[in-house]
């Protein structure tokens, strides 16, 4: 066996089938939210955050746990390259280019413009600025380009030149990806145990669906509620995100020899969407300000503000009424490239 796979995690699923590689110290903390709760005047329902901003590669982000299993099983093919696509912004480019550089492969990025902005900031701050720290070639391709065809393209270009290079689409959304959220669903249900609770929700942001597909994933092959998680999209349309999100769900089971969902077990909220994916609302700035000014702590504006804008509309229409987990996925530098956006 490849000595970099010898880290190998057990579970309660078959994922210790998959090869996997460690890239951050789990379980990532639950911490409470009570001056969230106390700024809302909550009653009954109490506020939980799932802190997986909370891990020390690369800035940190749900993108690594999906990398936990793509780099696992590049490496265990023999790639020596990790080629990858999103926006120009892309969280998931900047921890791929992290962790590659952590296991000591090459990591290409294909990167299209797809976010009308075209100040300083955006072009070239944030996860931009380190997607070159660390090290990635990057590739700035045309809006509207198939970023996937691209990116299988230059995998070919690589391969004709005597290298191996591993592909995946953007956000590390396929069924390997989503197996790291089926394990964080693992995670949580072991932390409920320990805390003597159950979530009656669990929110997240949805943007290329693999976050939402893993988690209802590990919940269903446990023998769990997959319905305990409500996804805020922040990319699709809400048919569309519930479609393609069941589809990645059923596709995650499969790869686990497990039954797939019936029809009803996907909830997807398009409230929070706004005009389109990465343009800010008034709701993710006053959600992204209420977090740092009540708790001290940072959510990005593309994801995860958008996210909390939802929780933070649901609880005060108490629409939840248990004890409700709010994953929080990171992408922090995203803030930085959004500095106009905040400037007002
Ligand atoms: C990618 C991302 C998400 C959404 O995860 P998907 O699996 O793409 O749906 C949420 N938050 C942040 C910070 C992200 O980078």
């Amino acid at each position: 066996m490849n000595p970099q796979l010898d880290s190998l995690v057990v579970s309660s699923m078959n994922l210790d089938t998959f090869p996997r590689i460690r890239l951050f110290d789990a379980p990532t903390p639950i911490q409470r939210l009570e001056r969230i709760e106390a700024a809302l005047g909550l009653k009954g329902a109490r506020l939980f955050a799932k802190r997986d901003d909370l891990m020390g590669l690369g800035g940190g982000g749900n993108k690594l746990r999906k990398l936990e299993f793509l780099l696992g099983a590049a490496i265990a093919q023999g790639c020596d390259t990790f080629v990858t696509t999103g926006a120009r912004q892309s969280n998931h480019a900047r921890l791929s280019a992290a962790a590659a550089a952590r296991m000591g492969l090459a990591a290409e990025l294909m990167l299209t413009d797809t976010v009308p902005r075209e100040d300083e900031a955006y072009r070239h701050n944030g996860n931009q600025l380190l997607d070159a720290l660390f090290g990635a070639t990057v590739h700035h391709l045309p809006s509207g380009s198939n970023a996937l065809a691209a990116a299988r393209a230059r995998a070919k270009k690589l391969q004709a030149e005597g290298r191996k290079a591993y592909v995946v689409g953007a956000g590390g959304s396929s069924p390997v990806g989503a197996l790291g959220y089926a394990a964080c669903a693992d995670e949580i249900r072991a932390q409920e145990a320990e805390l003597g609770l159950r979530f009656e929700t669990i929110i997240v942001a949805n943007g290329s669906h693999g976050t939402h597909a893993g988690l209802v994933a590990g919940l269903a092959a446990a023998g769990d509620d997959p319905r305990r998680v409500l996804s805020f999209t922040v990319l699709a349309e809400v048919e569309e995100a519930r479609n393609h999100t069941r589809a990645l769900a059923n596709d995650t089971l499969a790869a686990l020899a497990c039954d797939p969902l019936v029809d009803d077990d996907i909830r997807i909220d398009g409230s929070q969407r706004g005009e389109a994916y990465g343009i800010p609302t008034e709701a993710m700035l006053a959600a992204v300000r209420l977090m740092a000014r009540a708790e001290g702590l940072l959510i990005d504006p593309v994801y995860s503000g958008k996210a909390f804008a939802g929780v933070l509309a649901g609880l005060a229409e108490g629409r939840f009424t248990g004890d409700v987990l709010f994953v929080m996925t990171g992408g922090t530098p995203g803030l930085y490239a959004y500095r106009p956006a905040f400037a007002a």
